[in-house]
């Protein structure tokens, strides 16, 4: 099996793996050693504990990305957004499977192990994750779903282009 494929079959493996100071129970991504929320940062050193994040969250702040940066040509426009997620930290990651006019804040997405990019002809490939719209188009085997008209859709949205 190739690695990029043991990577796709391994869906837990999101590497969100962050940190959780166990005297004031806040979640740290990426993980800290120390908690800086606590008064002494210095006793909580042996209070920090491995958490791994759901991966779950809504779209806090979003930007619609045209001009790519190298390696990404291939994927413009895309969203580039801030998502709060339901531990707390902020996470900032693209987020695919939907198109940019239909992102909004608030949105509730997942995050998605996917292939970040590639270099060269070589193909050293990253992978690393991105977010995806969570809820009933998840859930559904029929990935088209997620394309059908939403109750919240504002009016002037119907500029989608077809893929
Ligand atoms: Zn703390």
């Amino acid at each position: 099996m190739s690695v990029a494929r043991f990577w796709r079959e391994t869906p837990r493996r999101y590497n969100l793996g962050g940190s959780k100071c166990t005297n004031c129970n806040t979640v740290y991504f990426p993980p800290r050693s120390v908690c800086p929320t606590c008064p002494s940062h210095r006793k909580t050193l042996e209070k920090m504990v491995p958490f791994q994040l759901s991966g779950e969250g809504t779209v806090y702040s979003f930007t619609v990305v045209h001009d790519a940066a190298e390696g990404f040509e291939m994927q413009v426009p895309y969203v580039l957004a801030l998502v709060k997620t339901v531990e707390g930290p902020m996470l900032t990651g693209q987020v695919v499977d939907v198109n940019p006019p239909e992102v909004k804040i608030g949105l509730r997405v997942r995050a998605t192990f996917r292939k970040l990019r590639e270099e060269g002809a070589a193909g050293v490939i990253h992978y690393g994750y991105k977010f995806a719209p969570a809820g009933e188009a998840g859930a559904g085997p029929e990935p088209r779903a997620r394309l059908a008209p939403v109750a919240s859709s504002p009016a002037g949205s119907s500029d989608r282009a077809p893929a």
